[in-house]
């Protein structure tokens, strides 16, 4: 008899306790989310409220490694395996409120990587492409985008260099690793008035991250930042 209730507490208590980590686990997700938002977006220069809205909403401990959701809405790039990285929250802010997308509009986003980026553009417009070089990583962004009910996000193996010429063309497009110089077929593949968003320079060395906008067929520099990303490899070189 005795047994049985002492079981029977062990048991309740394990469930509580379980219940109550998930419960706080996600709580806590969103008010490390709501505190980011804050601290780390509207306390700079983030100032678009679509944009806001956007990474107040996208589950940043999703797109991360498991061992690195505690640091998920950290002020800093962390690593999703194969070399690469999840940018800084506030570059994919920024790179999202440069490329001034409107509902409807045509996006394209080199470098998946996790994933991230293109759910924050998937709050934005329901038409996003994203090209990544590494099958493993595309295949888990691709897995990642749908548990999350951004299906809609069309996600490619290739290479980003050449773009995406078959759904061109786009109304921004956004580079998420760094290049020598603008790959010309990007640039070919941005609509008049578009957006390009692009870290330019040498790996590992300085790089800027270029706002352009296209303006009768030329791109227009309107905005420069200093940045880290990782290099936007050229197959086989
Ligand atoms: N936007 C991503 C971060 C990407 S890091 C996110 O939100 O998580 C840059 C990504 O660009 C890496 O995944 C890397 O594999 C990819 N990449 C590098 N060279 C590329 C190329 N030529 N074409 C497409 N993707 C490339």
């Amino acid at each position: 008899m005795k047994w049985k209730f002492i079981l029977f507490v062990v048991l309740a208590g394990v469930l509580l306790a379980a219940a109550w980590w998930l419960l706080a686990g996600e709580g806590s997700a969103a008010a490390a989310r709501a505190r980011m938002v804050k601290e780390q977006l509207q306390a700079r220069d983030i100032s678009d409220p679509r944009v806001l809205a956007a990474m107040g909403k996208v589950p940043r401990e999703r797109f991360v490694p498991a061992w690195l959701a505690p640091f998920a809405y950290a002020d800093q790039a962390l690593p999703i395996g194969q070399g690469q990285t999840i940018s800084q929250p506030y570059i994919v802010a920024l790179m999202s409120q440069w490329a001034e997308v409107r509902p409807g509009d045509k996006v394209l986003e080199v470098g998946t990587g996790s994933g991230y980026q293109a759910a924050v553009l998937a709050e934005l417009t329901d038409r996003v492409f994203t090209i990544e070089l590494i099958p493993e990583l595309a295949r888990q962004a691709q897995a990642t985008l749908r548990e999350l009910g951004y299906a809609r996000v069309q996600v490619r193996t290739g290479d980003g260099y050449a773009g995406w010429p078959e759904e061109a063309p786009f109304a921004a497009i956004l580079v998420t690793a760094a290049a020598p110089q603008v790959p010309p077929a990007l640039s070919a593949q941005l609509l008049e008035g578009g957006r390009l968003v692009i870290p330019l320079g040498r790996p590992g060395g300085l790089q800027y991250l270029k706002k352009y906008r296209k303006v009768k067929g030329e791109l227009r520099e309107e905005g420069s930042l200093p940045v880290r990303f990782v290099p936007l490899v050229k197959p086989g070189e």
